[in-house]
């Protein structure tokens, strides 16, 4: 049994939190000197103790904590875990019988009801992220509800919840028949590699799903792109598939190199009629101006703040900055596909840093296409804020 803490909500949070705002700010409750242990369970009260919700006691971020209920006498127990991941995988169905695509997340924290907790699907695998300590200690909850409610060949996890939030290294084999890494998954008939015993990351963003389509379907074809923070190069096979007439794939991390190779590969793309390059994104900018280089097509996907010998980097006070980078070597009538996934801020505030770098340019430019997360990262529609993924497809003007 957990033990359940009450907590005195502030004023000024019951509003939100009434109307089913899930995260518990730190700022929101006035007596959290009550939490010992993080998965403790909280009840929120208000002044007159009147109950406002049921919750738990992890830290993540701004937060401190989750809302699981604003039901009093629902109870935080197996059955409660089961049904939750039940209603996410029926929200999946389209996904499970799609054949195209093989990759997906099948819960989504508190978009599915259960902040700190998300689990992705890769062709029979199963991938388990936990964002808390707090949330971790419901993972038996979680393992037998998983185990019995899904059949797959062998469930991984990622502890994300290290000083500041970062992945804790370990062997992330959970049960099952370990898998024999990479293993090959589809999104939309591509190919990826994916190896989820090997870090924080697997190879593939699955949020990035409906750019990579949007870009491949309208705005590849005899292009000359460049991929900025390329990683593993998603978004240049995208392109390559789609009928672009070279890439140029830019990352600083060396692992880049070998992986975005597997990811051509296995789409059949001859990787050496392609550009790779190991360095930094801000140092091939000056070096593509310097030589006069321009591209039809430039992805702009940089990590919400990134730290080089050189520099940092950070999307919330440098976005406009590196707009105006890509938009000096793109051509006229070009596009740029400025992402995001910095939740500080929201798509309005996002429109005005294109805003402002064009302007700073003297340019003009019309926005194509905008997108933010596709449909199995389930989000609330009453708070934004956590659909964190801002993608715009910018096509640049005359000046
Ligand atoms: N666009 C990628 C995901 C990007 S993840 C995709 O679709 O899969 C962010 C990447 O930025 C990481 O691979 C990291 O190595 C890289 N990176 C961070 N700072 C960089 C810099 N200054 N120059 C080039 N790459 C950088």
């Amino acid at each position: 049994m957990k033990k359940m803490i009450t907590l005195r909500v502030d004023q000024s949070f019951l509003g939100d939190l009434k109307r089913g705002y899930p995260l518990i700010l730190k700022d929101a409750v006035v007596n959290t000197d009550m939490l010992s242990e993080e998965g403790e369970l909280i009840r929120l009260v208000d002044r007159a103790n009147r109950y406002v919700a049921t919750g738990y006691y992890g830290i993540q971020n701004k937060g401190i904590g989750w809302v699981l209920t604003t039901k009093e006498h629902e109870q935080i127990d197996d059955a409660f875990f089961k049904t939750k991941l039940k209603t996410a995988l029926d929200h999946r169905t389209d996904f499970f019988e799609d054949s195209q695509t093989t990759a997906f997340r099948v819960f989504n924290g508190e978009g599915d009801g259960i902040g700190g907790l998300s689990i992705d699907y890769f062709n029979g695998y199963y991938m388990v992220s936990w964002y808390s300590e707090g949330m971790y200690s419901f993972k038996k909850y979680v393992y037998d509800a998983l185990a019995e409610l899904v059949e797959f060949k062998a469930i991984y996890e990622k502890k994300r919840f290290d000083t500041k939030g970062q992945y804790i290294e370990q062997d992330d084999f959970v049960m099952g028949e370990p898998g024999d890494f990479p293993i090959i998954v589809k999104e939309n008939g591509m190919n990826f590699a994916v190896n989820l015993n090997d870090g924080a990351m697997t190879g593939i963003f699955l949020d990035q799903r409906d750019a990579r389509r949007t870009i491949r379907e309208y705005y590849s074809e005899d292009v000359n792109m460049l991929n900025t923070f390329s990683y593993t190069g998603a978004f240049s096979v995208a392109a390559a598939l789609g009928g672009a007439k070279e890439t140029t794939s830019v990352d600083l991390a060396k692992r880049s190199l070998a992986k975005t190779i597997e990811q051509f590969s296995v789409n059949g793309i001859d990787y050496e009629a392609q550009n790779i390059k190991v360095m930094d994104v801000f140092d091939y900018f000056k070096y593509a101006a310097r030589h006069a280089m321009k591209f039809d097509l430039v992805v702009l996907d940089p990590p919400s703040f990134a730290r080089s010998k050189k520099m940092t980097f950070s999307t919330a006070k440098d976005y406009p900055k590196l707009l105006m980078d890509a938009i000096a070597i793109t051509e006229k009538n070009g596009i740029i596909v400025a992402s995001t996934n910095n939740a500080s801020f929201s798509m309005k505030k996002f429109k005005t840093f294109i805003d402002k770098a064009f302007k700073d340019l003297d340019t003009r430019y019309k926005i194509v296409e905008q997108s933010s997360l596709p449909k199995d990262f389930r989000t609330n529609r009453d708070f934004p804020e956590f659909n964190y993924l801002k993608v715009v497809f910018i096509k640049k003007l005359n000046k």
